[in-house]
């Protein structure tokens, strides 16, 4: 066997749409691909304005600079996530405060955020874990309570949703991705959405270098000048072409996902009930994407012996995240509000397996291999 952990998904339109950008000529940002990729956001999300991004990084960028953060300000988020939820309030001279994470979801834990706010607490970043929503009813009336701003890190959750609403856009702000391990892919990719229009507006000059060029192409300008900070955050109108060809079959995708989600959870329920592993947790109100299928083993011991049987075997089973406030960078450039035990705990056991669309032909043999190496 040779399983590998990903596979990019081609929906086979992707090429026809590149050929078609090519035609009408017009290949840098904002062209009508980038149009057309953004408004089914905004009418998916329901958010003010969607801008597309070359990536999740980038949208997180935007939105560090659009909550007008100074240096020594805090952000509040989880360790147990990717370096960028961090690094783009860095660049701004901000620190991140790391708080620990749920036992169930792997998400943010709500109810230590506020003994971790201090004067100089300006935003709270949640992270959808696995495209499942943290408790974002508790995260805003606590964002509200303290005048902070939230700004999510949605960028696993594309298509997924809390209480009826869609992730990215519950929050003043949220970034999500189009990488190509994530669900919707177009190789490097990434949107920012906002909510109200003084964030959209500046959104807008801010992605433009800073920038009122949008404004001038709409004709509500007569010229246009640097008028803000900025940079360059469009993507070629070749990147949205790709991603409107996954974007048009964004349901199927969403919907095949789910399906081998559900298979590896219905295969390891016994084992979970043998005390063997523990598989991940969806609570009710939340409406999930099936970005990834993890398990937790019970030890770091046991997850390292997984892997390597199962890589043995031709499958490729991958862990997760260094916890930011473990690493070299984090140590020097953020703070740990208490010993985020949960975290340290559950980054050692947790081990993802493989999901993409394709994999439904091999998943039963998958499936028994990783029983018999369990
Ligand atoms: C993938 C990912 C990112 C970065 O996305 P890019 O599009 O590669 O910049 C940020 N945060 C989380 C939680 C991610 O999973």
């Amino acid at each position: 066997m040779n399983i590998p952990f990903n596979k990019p998904y081609m929906t086979g339109k992707e090429l026809w749409n590149i050929a078609q950008a090519h035609a009408n000529g017009h290949l840098a940002g904002d062209g009508t691909f980038t149009k057309q990729c953004s408004r089914w956001l905004e009418a998916r999300t329901g958010a003010t304005k969607a801008l597309l991004t070359h990536s999740c990084t980038a949208g997180l960028e935007m939105a560090a600079m659009l909550a007008d953060l100074s240096p020594g300000d805090e952000v509040i988020m989880p360790s147990y996530t990717f370096v960028s939820t961090a690094n783009a309030f860095v660049l701004r001279g901000v620190v991140p405060v790391f708080v620990d994470i749920r036992r169930d979801t792997l998400n943010i834990d709500e109810t230590l955020i506020e003994s971790a706010i201090t004067g100089r607490t300006r935003a709270i970043v949640p992270v959808h874990y696995a495209g499942v929503g943290c408790e974002m009813d508790a995260i805003m009336a606590i964002a509200q309570r303290h005048q902070l701003l939230v700004i999510e890190d949605a960028a696993q959750a594309v298509m997924a949703g809390y209480r009826g609403r869609p992730l990215g856009a519950i929050g003043h702000m949220g970034a999500l991705s189009f990488h190509e391990t994530k669900n919707i892919i177009s190789g490097e990719g990434g949107a920012l959405l906002v909510n109200g229009t003084d964030f959209a507006e500046r959104a807008e000059i801010i992605r433009e270098k800073g920038t009122n060029r949008s404004q001038f192409f709409r004709g509500q300008v007569d010229k246009y000048t640097w008028v803000d900070v900025g940079s360059s955050y469009l993507p070629s109108e070749l990147v949205a072409a790709f991603l409107w060809a996954q974007m048009d079959e964004a349901e199927t995708i969403t919907r095949r996902r789910l399906a081998i989600w559900d298979t590896y959870h219905n295969a390891f329920a016994e084992a979970e009930a043998a005390g063997l592993l523990r598989r991940p947790v969806v609570p009710e109100h939340c409406g999930h994407n099936a970005h990834m299928y993890y398990l937790l083993l019970p030890d770091l011991g046991r997850r390292t012996a997984f892997i390597d049987r199962l890589r043995k075997v031709g499958i490729n089973c991958v862990f997760h995240y260094i916890p930011l406030h473990s690493a070299p960078a984090g140590k020097r450039l953020g703070r740990s509000h208490g010993e985020l035990p949960v975290t340290v705990e559950l980054a050692d056991r947790l081990v993802r397996l493989p999901l993409w669309l394709g994999l439904e032909d091999q998943q039963d043999e998958v499936i028994r291999q990783i029983l018999a190496a369990l």
